[in-house]
Formats: structure tokens, sequence, C-alpha cells
């Protein structure tokens, strides 16, 4: 069996120098907001481009405190409107909603799964006051065009990256394209940890102030609370092992290029829809997603072949029961995507051999 995706066996691949840190770390003494953090901080700043980093608990609070912030310096108000992807992990949508905003959904780009730049407009009202975009799969964004947008309508642009770390556009990195970015580093993100935690890159000095005030019970200097903030923050344990990670972060993206690159050049079956990539370097391959219109019945034939595959994301935000205020909203583009996507195996521990058989069994799959 070729194995979605096995945490067991990619996380082994640095085990001695992740052992090593945990142990560091347990030995210190010092477990929440001590050098560890600061250190991973430092290096992941460094890493994006950015002037700050901000550890927090994991993805859904990076992108929620970027909102509070705002909130915070009094450019967002309650009721205010967010453009968001409507095919997007329901997380971004949640932490625009917890912060008594409206989300707005705009269709993606059935080619790139990414917001469509061209059905924007057509949705910015007086309260619209953000466009918080997602690099879903790990390819990035239009970003050229959502600049454009966000300077003609005097918008914030916010940006989702969880599955698009390393990702580039134009010389800089995911983490310095826009105004805040959200990080997670969920164990099944490219960068993971091994548990809970995220981070909100800027290079603006207020906000980054804020939010690691809000972050932290909103408090300035100890026991002084400024504002009504939460409890958010990365852990020393975690913060050790993301920097043992983050050291390998780039040999693993070209390790992910080179067996997208494989999947892209041997995959020929017609009645499967290759993933369209128009630079590489604005590509990650957090996921490697096809389409098929008949993608139930192929997901099961690649199990009966040997094959494990995901679907990202089965069910769109506007469907769920969650979201019942929308169920009877119609987006064509969204739906026809969750009907027929389906995640292939792509992970550091996925050998080009296995690459060859998938494939194989795919090119051997007939409607
Ligand atoms: C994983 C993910 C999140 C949420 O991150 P958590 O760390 O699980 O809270 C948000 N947005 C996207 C696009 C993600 O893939």
């Amino acid at each position: 069996m070729i194995s979605f995706l096995d945490l067991r066996e990619t996380n082994s691949q640095h085990l001695s120098e992740i052992e090593e840190a945990i142990l560091r770390v347990v030995r210190s003494g010092w477990y929440i907001l001590g050098k560890e953090v600061e250190m991973f901080e430092s290096s992941f700043s460094r890493y994006c481009g950015a002037r700050y980093c901000i550890g927090v608990g994991n993805g859904f609070d990076a992108i929620s405190l970027i909102i509070d912030a705002y909130k915070q310096q009094g450019i967002f108000s309650e009721g205010d409107e967010i453009i968001v992807p409507a095919n997007t992990y329901i997380a971004t949508i949640l932490a625009i909603s917890e912060n008594g905003m409206t989300p707005i959904l705009v269709e993606p780009d059935i080619n790139t799964y990414n917001i469509d730049p061209r059905k924007i407009e057509e949705k910015i009202t007086n309260r619209t006051k953000a466009i918080l975009t997602v690099h879903l799969y790990g390819q990035l964004s239009p970003m050229r065009e959502l600049k454009n947008i966000a300077e003609k309508y005097n918008l914030k642009l916010i940006d989702d990256a969880a599955q698009a770390h390393g990702a580039v556009c134009d010389g800089q990195k995911a983490g310095n394209l826009c105004d805040a970015t959200a990080f997670s580093f969920y164990p099944t993100k490219n960068l993971g940890a091994l548990g809970d935690a995220g981070a909100v890159t800027t290079n603006d000095t207020e906000l980054q102030q804020i939010i690691r005030s809000l972050a932290n019970y909103g408090t300035t200097t100890k026991y002084i609370n400024k504002y009504k903030g939460k409890n958010s923050r990365l852990d020393e344990i975690q913060a050790a092992v993301l920097s043992v990670k983050l050291k390998y972060l780039e040999d693993e993206i070209s390790a992910r290029r080179n067996l997208a690159g494989q999947y892209l050049d041997k995959i020929t079956n017609k009645s499967i829809v290759l993933p369209l990539v128009s630079d590489i370097h604005q590509h990650v391959f957090h996921l490697f997603v096809v389409r098929c219109t008949e993608r139930n019945k192929l997901q099961q034939y690649l199990l009966d072949n040997g094959v494990q595959t995901q679907v990202h994301y089965p069910v769109p935000p506007h469907k769920q029961e969650a979201y019942k205020e929308w169920n009877g909203l119609s987006f064509p583009v969204t739906e026809q995507i969750a009907g027929e996507i389906l995640s292939l195996p792509l992970h550091v521990a996925l050998q080009s051999g296995d690459v060859d058989l998938v494939c194989d069994v795919l090119n051997g799959f007939q409607l």
C-alpha cells in the first residue's frame, strides 16, 4: 500500500535531532515564552523575509488574531466584510465569523483553485475592509492582481499561508507578500510541528505589538492588560521542534517539486485533469490535486490498486451545516471542484519509484 502520508515515517527522517531538541526543553525547566520561541521567531521571520514573526497556538488563531488586531486599531469593525475564497478550508472563514465580521465568498479559478481576481470587484461594498486570500494546495494566489484591487479600494491584504511556507513570488516569500500572513504548523503541513502551532508574520510594527499582546491575554507588561486578549502562545517544545525542521524545509520543498514534476510528466490519462502550474517557484506542493468527473470511482480504483488518496475538501463551507444560512447559495465552480478533486500521495518519504507506480495505476484507469 502506498500511504497518503505517514507522519511517523516523515518525522523519523530527523528523529535524533528532534528528540535532542525536545529533551533540551524538558531539561531547561522553561516551557512557555522563552528562548526557543524567540529563536524560532527570529529564524522564521528571516526565512520569510518579514520584519516580525509572532508564534501563536495554531493556524486558526493566527488568522483570527490578525483580524482582531485590526479591530483593536479601529481599522475593522464588527459587521464589516472580508473577501475570502469560497473553496478554502473552513478555518479561514470561521476566523472571520469569530470576530463578528462577515465573510464574503468569492469563486476560485477552476485552473489554479485560488481566488479568481476577476470576480472580486463585483463583491466589494462600502463595508468591505480586506481581502483574505489563501494559497491553496501550496500555490500562491495571483498576488499582483490582488494587490492592485486592494490598493484601488484601500483594503487590507491578508493571506492564509497555512499550505504555502516557502512559496516565492517576484523574489519574495510567502510571509512577506501581504500586510500580514497567517501560518499553521499543524503536523501535516509542509513545516509541521508535533502538535498544534502557528505564527503570524508582518512588517507592521504596531500590528506586531498588538498581536503579541492579544495572544497573551492582552498583556503589555506582566499583569498589565491593555486588550481583552486570549491565550494563544506557541510553546517552547513545539518551537524547538520547528527550529529543527525549518533547517530542512528548502530541501523538502525541492523534493516535493521533483515528485510533483514526475506526476506532471507521467500522468497521461486524458480523463484526469492535472494542476496548472504557471511558475514552479510559486508552488510548494503541499498537496498534488488532480480532477476527474468520476472522482469517487477513481478513488476506489486507486485504493483497490494499493494507492491511498484524500479529498481536500469534499464539502465546501457554504454547504456545511455550520453555515446553514448559506446552504441555498450557489457557487458552481466551488461545487464542481469539491465533486471532482482528488489529492495524490506526495510527501518527503515518498520514493520516485512509488510515484511511477501511482502514475501507472492512474494511466490504467477507465471512466
Ligand atoms: C491547516 C489550515 C488552517 C488551520 O490551521 P490549524 O493550525 O489547524 O488551526 C487554516 N487554513 C488552511 C488553508 C489550512 O490548510
